[in-house]
């Protein structure tokens, strides 16, 4: 995640030449100091060192004179292997992904960020471009990707429940409700009450306070699954998969040069675990479920937190579209 990529030294780094500003913002240098910063002084209060450099670390107009046709470097996001990842299928005889992001919200008719993939063969670099260009200012901090490694795993993942056919959804539903009526036996046994598992939505004054009462709910049954939270769509940065429609109605996201319906390739996710649910949490990581570092350790927060890159099966080659939620 976000460099140092294996790019040629003798080929041009992809630029925006999008017209929007883009000398304000958050500086880079900031946006880095100010993670290194939190994370020394995690588990503790800031000094007043610390605190007098995090206040001087604003969004502004840095760069007055830089225009808003100005070609400018892209943003180093990922670089991906097939070695590394079986589900990254691009066009054929190209190993690597190389994606790049405009960190400014400004881009298109809907406004955001503008993603460059590089489809590549790494075995055909031979010297790689050094140092790397990037621009100075990112529209918003959560732009900007913190440089890490992933540590890919391959799971099993299932069509998002309300694009299921209707008969397979309903058995879903049959299922998760017989898997409740299951505890309520339980809890029976022990005191007689199941008033717990009669809770909805409507009982609670905001979706919040739904969210939380649920989350203490599963706190209390780890064990307890259901298909969205723990079966059919992982959260996190992710290749391949299903999308997630959680917040808008499911959208079609077809290639506009051959109609292909185009699933995605990349998801970019606020969070790599569900607050609610442990299921996709890496076994190795449950001790740390409240590191920073475990939970979001990239720091990209997009759209409403998730944003997906759809490409093309027929031709990888012709334009990805993006999709938000
Ligand atoms: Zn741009
Ligand atoms: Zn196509």
């Amino acid at each position: 995640m976000a460099g140092p990529l294996l790019w040629p030294a003798d080929e041009p780094w992809p630029e925006c030449t999008a017209v929007h500003p883009k000398g304000t913002g958050r500086l880079l240098s900031d946006v880095r100091a100010r993670r290194r910063i939190q994370e020394d002084a995690r588990g503790r209060d800031f000094t007043e060192d610390e605190l007098r450099l995090l206040d001087g670390m604003t969004a502004a107009r840095h760069f007055p004179d830089l225009r808003d046709d100005a070609a400018l470097p892209m943003l180093a996001v990922a670089q991906l292997s097939a070695r590394d990842i079986p589900d990254l299928v691009g066009p054929e005889d190209y190993d690597l992904l190389q994606v790049f992001w405009c960190p400014f919200e400004a881009h298109g008719p809907d406004r955001t960020i503008d993603v460059a993939l590089k489809w590549r063969r790494s075995a055909d670099v031979e010297a790689v471009l050094t140092p790397q260009p990037e621009p100075p200012v990112a529209g918003r901090e959560e732009c900007v990707p913190t440089r890490c490694v992933v540590h890919p795993e391959q799971v099993v993942e299932h069509e998002y429940l309300g694009l299921l056919d209707e008969g397979l959804e309903e058995a879903v539903s049959a299922w998760e409700e017989g898997l409740l009526d299951d505890d309520n036996d339980d809890d029976d046994c022990e005191d007689g009450d199941d008033e717990d598992d009669s809770a909805s939505l409507a009982s609670y004054a905001t979706y919040e306070e739904y969210e939380a009462a649920m989350a203490a709910a599963r706190a209390e049954e780890p064990d307890e699954i259901d298909y969205m939270s723990d079966l059919s769509i992982a959260p996190g940065w992710k290749v391949g998969g299903f999308a997630s429609w959680h917040l808008t109605d499911p959208a079609p996201v077809d290639c506009h040069v051959c109609g292909t319906a185009m699933p995605p390739l990349l998801t970019v996710d606020q969070w790599e675990c569900d607050g609610a649910s442990h299921s996709w949490l890496p076994i190795e990581d449950r001790d740390a479920e409240n590191d920073p570092c475990v939970i979001n350790p990239v720091g990209v927060y997009l759209g409403r937190g998730l944003m997906r890159v759809h490409t093309c099966p027929t031709d990888p080659f012709h334009p990805h579209r993006l999709s938000f939620q």
